[in-house]
């Protein structure tokens, strides 16, 4: 791969073409599985780290792919950003679990990702406040997590579809924090109600003094701020306990809760109360 690196062009292997024609593929599976009905959500609990409280979930997509079985949103939603189904299909993870959450007592939370394409384009505010008043679920229940890379490009008209998400009631997280160029000033002038630290810092938090000194870093921001700090992907105890050292009010993670369908999420928040 170095030498073909170096002089600068690419030959067309029967590799490559293996390679074209299984993106060609997916691409292809990937425009009817909205139609298809292949599409589903499913819901992580997010916790209280202080109370050990179910306080919402976060909605994440899964795609039955006929014929391959379950395919992991990271290898798709890049894909669908390309291609320009981003849209319709954002629109429809929105209605789908703002109709769920309706369903769960108040004031139980719902957290959807919203990719930072879906900002550019036409009417994100339409499509949030159309889902929102279908399923009569309070704005102030909805959270849109966003990345970093959101605030990096378009910015008068991000910040003005955030401003109008806010005016609604919506509430605000970024995501991944500490994976992108942290933004430190973007936090503030974008009013995020929320910093989700990146679950790559919470995995070496009990080995690594870096991972150790970030969290710290990050839960300092938070409090000058008075922006809620969660972490993601806390998997043990040991990460817990340094969390809640650190003063972290909120967490996720296999250690309280996998991914799973509304039906079990439903038992898990009756079964707390
Ligand atoms: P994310 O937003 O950072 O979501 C958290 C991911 O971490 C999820 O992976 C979740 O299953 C996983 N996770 C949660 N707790 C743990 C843990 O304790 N350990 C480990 N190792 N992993 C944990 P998932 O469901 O595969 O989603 C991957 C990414 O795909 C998400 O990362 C998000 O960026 C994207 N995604 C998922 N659903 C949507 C969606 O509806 N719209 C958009 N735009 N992106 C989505
Ligand atoms: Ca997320
Ligand atoms: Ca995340
Ligand atoms: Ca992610």
């Amino acid at each position: 791969a170095k030498q073909q690196g170096r002089a600068g062009f690419c030959l067309f292997t029967p590799e490559l073409g293996a390679q074209w024609q299984e993106r060609h593929g997916l691409e292809w599976d990937l425009r009817r599985a909205l139609a298809g009905g292949q599409f589903r959500l499913e819901y992580q609990p997010l916790v209280c780290l202080a109370s050990g409280r179910v306080l919402g979930a976060e909605a994440l997509l899964r795609w039955h792919r006929p014929g391959h079985g379950e395919i992991p949103p990271d290898q798709f939603i890049g894909l669908a950003e390309e291609i320009g189904l981003i849209g319709p299909i954002g629109a429809w993870v929105l209605q789908e679990a703002c109709r769920e959450a309706a369903g769960w007592p108040a004031p139980l939370g719902i957290a959807v990702n919203v990719s930072p394409l879906q900002f550019r384009l036409p009417d994100l505010y339409g499509t949030v406040k159309a889902a929102l008043q279908q399923a009569g679920l309070a704005p102030e229940r909805l959270e849109l997590e966003i990345t970093e890379g959101i605030l990096m490009r378009d910015t008068r008209e991000t910040l003005e579809v955030l401003c109008r998400l806010r005016d609604l009631g919506v509430r605000l997280a970024m995501d991944d924090f500490g994976t992108g160029y942290s933004s430190l000033g973007y936090l503030n002038r974008f009013a995020f109600d929320k910093i989700k630290i990146d679950r790559s810092f919470v995995r070496h938090l009990t080995n690594d003094p870096k991972a150790k000194a970030v969290v710290h870093a990050v839960m300092g921001l938070s409090q000058t701020l008075g922006i809620r700090a969660h972490a993601e992907g806390v998997e043990n105890d040991e990460q817990a306990e340094l969390l809640r050292q650190e003063g972290c009010e909120e967490v996720q993670g296999y250690l309280y809760g996998r991914p799973m369908p509304p039906q079990q999420f439903a038992t898990l928040f009756r079964q707390a109360s």
